[in-house]
């Protein structure tokens, strides 16, 4: 099943399962994906209204909106890591825990909605296409084997980051939070639709060129892996959002580098999870 939330013709705001040719809402009294999120199968398909919108009736929002910042994976890919440190001119070390940081909340915008950027704030927003896991169920302390078990679902995100003050502030949370940065979505699918989440092609593209191009095969920490992590010792809540890491292409490693300019188009396109379009409004 894919979930999405919707603008309704109504003006409300509403979560809904995904079908065919058009929407189908929850029940009014649910106001957002994360308490779906934590319900049984039953529970959510008795929640389920048999109000439906046709597509075109209604705006895709992002789907959630995660109790708390955004947890994300830093170098998770060995050949993005290769290409950050080798701009960088450091000396690669590959850490044997992930490294986490996080994406303030207000930095999330949805499907095809336009990503302001400030020109005044950074001259260098560069893109990062992420397998984002969701989470449904409350739980610490999980076990690698039974991690899979308290995911939810999938969706894409695009770790926008600004290079100059992720570099100016020494630390990646202030660069890799700026309102905007956060595109999520466009829907968020269930683990049966998904598989296995090591299988999955993921490629970004600006203006239709191919800047990334791989498979979540290539994470050196695999989601159940960076679900023991994070979870030893600290709760995780339905809702939460993982940002899974980016691999190889982005535009700082490049020579020369590349950033996003007013008007780029970025798609960030997942396997079988979907492909979130947004657009650059740089000013
Ligand atoms: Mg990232």
């Amino acid at each position: 099943m894919r979930y999405a939330m919707v603008a309704t013709p109504d003006g409300r705001e509403r979560p809904a399962v995904v079908e065919a040719t058009s929407v189908r809402v929850f029940d009014p009294s649910l106001a957002d994906l994360r308490a779906i999120c934590a319900m049984t199968a039953e529970q959510r398909s008795a929640a389920l209204s048999d109000r439906r919108y046709a597509f075109d009736e209604v705006g895709f929002l992002a789907p959630l909106r995660p109790p708390k910042n955004v947890f994300c994976v830093g170098r998770n890919y060995l050949a993005h890591a290769e290409e950050s440190t080798r701009a960088r001119g450091i000396h690669l070390e590959l850490p044997d825990r992930p490294t986490f940081f996080s994406k303030a909340p207000t930095a999330i915008i949805g499907p095809d909605e336009e990503m302001h950027l400030s020109a005044d704030v950074s001259q260098s927003y560069d893109w990062e296409a992420e397998l984002g896991v969701v989470i449904g169920r409350r739980c610490r302390d999980v076990r690698e084997e039974d991690a899979l078990g308290v995911v939810f679902g999938y969706c894409c995100v695009n770790d926008v980051s600004a290079r100059d003050i992720q570099q100016a502030h020494m630390q990646w949370f202030k660069g890799k939070s700026l309102d905007g940065t956060c595109p999520l979505g466009p829907v968020i699918v269930d683990t049966d639709e998904v598989g296995d989440p090591q299988r999955l092609a993921i490629t970004l593209r600006v203006n239709g060129v191919v800047k990334q191009q791989s498979s979540t095969e290539s994470m050196i920490f695999s989601v159940a892996r960076i679900i023991a992590e994070l979870s030893r010792g600290m709760t995780l809540e339905p809702g939460d959002v993982i940002a899974t890491g980016t691999p190889d292409g982005v535009g700082f490693a490049r020579n020369p580098p590349e950033y996003l300019v007013d008007g780029d188009v970025v798609e960030v396109d997942i396997e079988r999870v979907g492909l979130l379009r947004n657009r650059v409004v740089l000013r």
